[in-house]
């Protein structure tokens, strides 16, 4: 047969197997792999095709005239795409409360009094409690002295600043009182109206304000207003410092968006659900109604809008008619995403529900004889399409170590993942199902409310540490690793991921827990809902239970935690499962390109 290059064609990646094929014998020189270049399944996948097949051909030490076939997989016509919408927001209709982290408030404690205007305090005498508002014209000096000039004969419980001052009029009072600093719009703080303050100490976060109970002890409120107070207390909590003003109208209110309903077509029927009910009633209701044949979102509505989005998208990218373009399958994923607090006076922010979707398409017609004829006439060599993704997967996952069939496999990769199944005699059944990398990604940028997809892949693939000195380090487990030299200036004090390429900081974040937690979830959500909705499927009696191993390949495969979470999550349903070793060598990269060569002989599986 001579020298054959397997290509498998993905959705992120393009990766080669080059063997050597004498009769039965198959050896494997070398592999190579390559950003897929355009949108799988599309002419421009020729350009990472090539350069993957000649990173494969140089490390074998081969020239391209020794090819004697090429062989590219009948990539599976799925496109998955990832989208979100959120589904609460929280407004304040007066001006009522002030939550955030300034750098650095002043004094500690809680005070609560009536808000008054700096400029106003010597006009006033009685026996009221009072909270000073001073705007950015009065100086720090002057309103330590006005503060200290009253404290004697006024109640003087706490301050409310517009400039970054708390600090330094903190350390010029005589009585110590809790100061919030850094309030951008402090003309719209109602004054004459009664207010609670609190600040807490470095490192630690307020316990009385953002506790509803908290809340309604100072303000004596009964329990029916008590019930009013619960979105306050919720925005305010995780922060240093906290104002809570009460006026008569004032209210802050957590209201559902109404995001609209999405409709699932199934062979066997059609139902509705408001993507406001959360991720599982969504899911429940797409299982209802059998094999899916499309979905769509009400129009008008942010459901609408997300369908028809990605809808558009679809159809410029494999040039079919948006009309064409059907959904086979959605993952719904709850999700909390930080958004800026409708009416609010320091940008607060509060953690909005939200649902994630990735949806896959059936992408029509794949442009495959297209490549392979372009491919052929470039290279002068034989190209074949051949071998159906998920059975070359399989035959590739074999050369795992210790496996044999029946054999069960999960392929996840950016856009979708996939499983398939082996039985002894050598029947494969298989299926794609939406959500992969990619949307693990997106969930950890929302939530994270990072402004880049590529800080979210990051945090994604790589552990966490803190930098704690210039020459020291704390990993994710507690332990500490030293260093000789010194580290990067930027580093220090920050929170930091651990890439290949060193360290980077993270800005916005002071703990490093709250980040492993988000990135686990979000895994979690993706992955191991994926694993068991995959293996149920292909699973011969609908039950993940019948299926005894399960390997796991594909980029996502590779990560550090994923094929944990994943095998702790089926051992529940006693599979055995674990991460691929292709060809023993490889890792859980390459199954498919090298079912694809060792497809050449037959019966090598
Ligand atoms: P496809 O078959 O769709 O081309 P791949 O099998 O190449 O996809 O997988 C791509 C996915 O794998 C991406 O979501 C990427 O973020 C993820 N990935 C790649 N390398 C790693 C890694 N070291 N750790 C975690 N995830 C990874
Ligand atoms: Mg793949």
């Amino acid at each position: 047969m001579g020298i054959i290059a397997g290509i498998d064609i993905g959705n992120a990646t393009t990766e080669t197997a080059i063997a050597d094929i004498k009769g039965n014998d198959v050896s494997i020189l070398s592999s190579g792999i390559s950003m897929t270049t355009g949108v799988k399944g599309t002419s421009e996948n020729v350009h990472g095709l090539f350069s993957s097949l000649t990173e494969a051909l140089k490390s074998a030490n081969i020239d391209i005239k020794d090819l004697s076939e090429i062989r590219i997989n009948e990539a599976a016509p799925v496109i998955g795409d990832v989208a979100m919408e959120t589904i609460t927001e929280t407004i304040i209709t007066e001006s009522t409360m002030i939550g955030h982290n300034p750098e650095t408030p002043g004094g500690l404690g809680t005070g609560t009094g009536y808000t008054t205007l700096i400029s106003d305090i010597n006009n006033i005498n009685d026996d009221k409690e009072y909270v000073v508002v001073i705007p950015k014209e009065v100086g720090f000096e002057e309103a330590a002295k006005i503060i200290n000039d009253n404290s004697d004969r006024l109640k003087i419980q706490g301050a409310i600043v517009q400039s970054d001052d708390g600090v330094l009029i903190n350390n010029r009072i005589n009585k110590k009182i809790p100061i919030v600093d850094e309030v951008k719009l402090i003309d719209k703080v109602p004054i004459g109206m009664y207010s609670a303050i609190e600040v807490a100490d470095v490192g630690e976060v307020i316990q009385v304000l953002s506790n509803p109970y908290g809340i309604a002890t100072l303000f004596s409120l009964d329990s029916e207003e008590t019930k009013h107070v619960v979105p306050i207390a919720r925005a305010l909590i995780g922060n240093r410092s906290a104002v809570v003003v009460k006026t008569p109208e004032g209210d802050v209110k957590e209201r559902s968006i109404p995001a609209g309903f999405v409709q699932f077509i199934g062979d066997k029927k059609t139902a509705k659900v408001d993507i406001d009910r959360g991720a599982k009633e969504i899911m429940d209701t797409m299982e209802k109604v059998g094999k899916l044949q499309d979905v769509k979102g009400e129009s008008g509505t942010n459901a609408g809008g997300m369908f028809e989005k990605v809808r558009v998208v679809m159809s410029q990218l494999t040039k079919a008619q948006p009309k064409d373009i059907h959904v086979q399958d959605l993952l719904a994923v709850d999700t909390l995403t930080p958004m800026a607090v409708k009416g609010g006076l320091a940008n607060e922010f509060s953690k909005e529900s939200a649902v994630g979707v990735a949806v896959m398409v059936q992408a029509d017609k794949l442009q495959l004889e297209q490549i392979a004829n372009d491919l052929s006439n470039k290279l002068n060599v034989d190209v074949i399409v051949g071998g159906v993704e998920a059975d070359m997967a399989i035959r590739g996952a074999l050369t795992t170590p210790g496996t044999n069939k029946p054999i069960a496999i999960l392929d996840m990769g950016a856009g979708s993942t996939d499983a398939s199944i082996m039985t002894p005699d050598g029947k494969i059944t298989s299926i794609h199902l939406a959500g992969a990398g990619n949307m693990v990604s997106m969930l950890i940028q929302a939530e994270l409310g990072l402004d880049d997809f590529e800080t979210a892949e990051l945090i994604k693939k790589f552990p966490l540490c803190k930098v704690e000195s210039m020459f020291h380090v704390r990993h994710e487990d507690g332990t500490v690793e030293f260093f000789d030299k010194p580290l990067n200036p930027d580093t220090f004090a920050r929170v930091c991921i651990i890439t290949d390429d060193g360290l980077v900081p993270l800005e916005d974040f002071n703990s490093l827990e709250p980040i492993r937690q988000v990135r686990r979830q979000c895994k979690e959500k993706v992955f191991v809902t994926n694993a068991v909705r995959a293996l149920t499927r292909v699973s011969p009696t609908n039950n993940v239970r019948d299926i005894q191993f399960v390997v796991m390949v594909g980029g996502s495969a590779l990560d550090f935690e994923i094929p944990q979470l994943v095998t702790d999550a089926l051992s529940k349903y006693s599979v055995v499962s674990g991460r691929g070793n292709i060809r023993g060598t490889e890792g859980p990269r390459n199954a498919v390109a090298t079912g694809l060569v060792l497809s050449v002989v037959e019966g090598s599986v």
